[in-house]
This record gives structure tokens, sequence and C-alpha cells, in this order.
């Protein structure tokens, strides 16, 4: 069994997002499920003065308090054969690639049902 992604949910503010040029104002927690005192972390958006870095959003559940870090990109590690990780360096193990994602299931079910008329 590979680990599952936590994707709990956080929503930015509006002004944020925009300044941010954010594609959703929905962040989702791309760590490993883990407990829940330890902090979520997902992804916001590019980071324009880098391209190997991104907006994080780190919170948790027990403060509400949102931060916002530019982290730089996960290195590509040995093993990981064609698929990149798309954390940020120094995340809690294990990388995206080594996770399995509910959410992606839902979307290949989604982008398979037949167009509605
Ligand atoms: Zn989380
Ligand atoms: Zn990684």
């Amino acid at each position: 069994m590979r680990p599952v992604v936590c994707g709990r949910e956080v929503r930015l503010p509006m002004y944020l997002a925009i300044a941010l040029g954010a594609g959703s104002r929905i962040v989702r927690c791309a760590l490993a499920d883990h407990p829940p005192g330890r902090q979520h972390a997902g992804y916001a958006a590019e980071w324009p003065a880098s391209p190997d870095q991104a907006v994080w959003v780190i919170w948790s559940e027990l403060d509400l308090d949102l931060r916002w870090e530019p982290l730089r990109d996960c290195p590509p590690r040995p093993g990981a054969g064609e698929e990149c990780c798309v954390l940020y360096e120094g995340h809690p193990p294990p990388c995206s690639w080594a996770m399995f994602d509910p959410q992606h299931a839902v979307d290949s079910f989604l982008a398979s049902l037949p167009p509605t008329t």
C-alpha cells in the first residue's frame, strides 16, 4: 500500500489568490497523510522571482494561521525514474510520486464520463 495524500483543503483569501495569480482559491495539502497536529502544506502558485521555487501555504488545524513561504522544488532523486516530486525541498517523506492520491482517481473517472448534452 502506498501512503495516501493528506488532501486537507484550505481556502485562500480572494485578494491573495489574485495577487499570486493562483489558479484556484482552494489549496490541498500535498503531504502524505499525517497526524492532525502536524502542519499541512499546499502548493499555491509559482514564485515569479524564480522558476525553481513556488509559494506554499503552511497551516495546521490547531491554529488556523496561514503561513506563506517561497520554497525550493524537491530535487530529483535516484529511483524516481521519469516522475518528479511536486513537493518542496525538505518536505516530510515520502515524495509525491510514491503516494496515492484519491483525487486523481476521481479526476480520471470524471474525465471518462460521457459528455452531457
Ligand atoms: Zn496535511
Ligand atoms: Zn520530494
